[in-house]
């Protein structure tokens, strides 16, 4: 008997019909002789129409809302899923009940729509899986310690799911999706994407990183810490699959360091359209300059992803950063009011419409060259690269939005990864 956590995500919730199939699902896995836990996110579309209707009110979220209320609202399309999910367990014949995460609870801390998980009690949800139910616990939100319900940010029911399985040293977590695993770039784009029967847990880190958005960051970073086994599997296939070849589907992410050293030099491609670029022209070339633009945006709170600096002409040059693009009119703002005057520049522009395309891999290592065959690659499309960041097992872009399809097609291609692993 093992004991195990699904998580199904919003598609594989959508609908009663659905519910009833992850129902169905769930109870082969217990009848197999396995405690099972389950963390389903709010059904598709959910969270959106929830967070739709505070914008109705209050156009430019957060705007008059509090982030606290955000978070009450959002909430509550996970309490609607784990409530019909135990309905529908309890139609199988299962004994199974619904936990919000304050009743786990589920501690994080107070840092509403993007709360951090603290702690996990696990003391009720022993009891009951010592008594034979199944546990089905709300993905995506917590408690903090003042008793205000949070959520964990856009995508976090998998976080949720990893830290249920850490808390009760779970001997597996699959993450159920719309998907059958983790591919080499998001298929959506590619069709010719191929699934990967294992990632390394640092390249799905940096993938997630990234942009790709199979699994939460976060999620990611637990599964790291806490050794949890994760696998990324499809809901879509028939419930009643035999459940030996259900185990082994999917694409599991391994611990193990040097397993792919011998196979593909790129692993994957991430790519997100979530940042946007700004640029203090005209900077009196000077020690202290990057601190003195920086230092204000991060008492901003603003977080700041890829950074250049300029060559200096005539002892001025041009320093750009990116951002997420939901700070990008408050950092234009904030260096025109405050950097500009205080630093002696000359102006500042932006542009929202970039995007980031990074190519992944731990063979990128031990291989010379890879950034500069990525760089070939979209100068043959004739794409113009804008910025250019890298790290011992990724290199990234920064190029036009409106290239983006076209550069993952291309680098997808030029690193072979539409070929069979060799
Ligand atoms: P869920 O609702 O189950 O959490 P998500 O929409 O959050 O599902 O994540 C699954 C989606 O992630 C897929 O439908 C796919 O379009 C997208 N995706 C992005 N990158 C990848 C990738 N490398 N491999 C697989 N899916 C990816
Ligand atoms: N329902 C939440 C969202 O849409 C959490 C999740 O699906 O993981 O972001
Ligand atoms: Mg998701």
């Amino acid at each position: 008997m093992a004991l195990i956590v699904h998580k199904y995500g919003g598609t594989s919730m959508g609908s009663t019909e659905r519910i009833r199939s992850v129902a169905k699902r769930v109870a082969k896995w217990m009848r197999a002789g396995h405690q099972m836990v389950v963390v389903p996110s709010a059904m598709s579309g959910e969270t959106n129409r929830l967070l739709g209707l505070a914008r109705e009110l209050s156009p430019e979220l957060p705007g008059a809302a509090t982030l606290r209320e955000l978070d009450m609202i959002a909430s509550t399309g996970e309490q609607v899923s784990v409530g019909l999910l135990a309905i529908a367990l309890q139609a199988e014949g299962l004994e199974a009940v619904s936990y919000a995460g304050w009743q786990v609870p589920i501690r994080t801390d107070s840092s509403f729509t993007k709360a951090r998980i603290q702690s996990i009690d696990d003391t009720r949800v022993r009891a009951d899986l010592a008594a034979g139910r199944v546990v089905v616990i709300t993905g995506f939100q917590g408690v903090d310690g003042d008793g205000h319900i949070t959520t964990l940010g856009r995508g976090g029911s998998d976080t949720s799911a990893v830290a249920v399985a850490a808390a009760l040293k779970a001997d597996e977590c699959l993450i159920y999706t719309d998907v059958d695993g983790v591919y080499t770039t998001d298929p959506r784009i590619v069709p010719e994407a191929r699934r990967l029967a294992t990632i390394s847990f640092e390249e799905m880190l940096e993938m997630a990183s990234l942009g790709s958005k199979v699994l939460q960051i976060r999620s990611v970073e637990f599964a790291g810490k806490y050794r949890v086994p994760l696998r990324v599997l499809s809901s879509f296939t028939d419930w009643n699959i035999d459940i030996t070849e259900e185990a082994r589907s999917g694409t599991l992410i391994t611990f193990e360091e040097d397993e792919k050293m011998e196979q593909a030099v790129v692993s994957g491609i991430a790519f997100n359209r979530d940042e946007a670029k700004v640029s203090v022209l005209g900077v009196p070339d000077k020690p202290g300059i990057a601190s003195s633009i920086l230092g204000p945006v991060a008492d901003a709170n603003i977080d700041v992803d890829v950074i250049i600096q300029n060559v200096a002409h005539d002892g001025k040059t041009d320093f750009s950063f990116t951002v997420h693009r939901n700070d990008y009119a408050r950092t234009v703002e904030l260096l025109k009011t405050q950097v500009v005057p205080a630093v002696g520049a000359r102006d500042v522009s932006g542009d929202a419409r970039i995007c980031k395309v990074s190519i992944v891999g731990i063979g990128m290592r031990s291989h010379v060259g890879v950034a500069s065959r990525m760089f070939r690659t979209l100068s043959e499309e004739g794409i113009n690269i804008q910025m250019i960041t890298t790290s011992e097992i990724k290199t990234s872009v920064v190029i036009d939005e409106k290239y983006m399809e076209l550069a993952v097609r291309a680098l997808h291609r030029a690193f072979d990864l539409d070929q069979p692993a060799g």
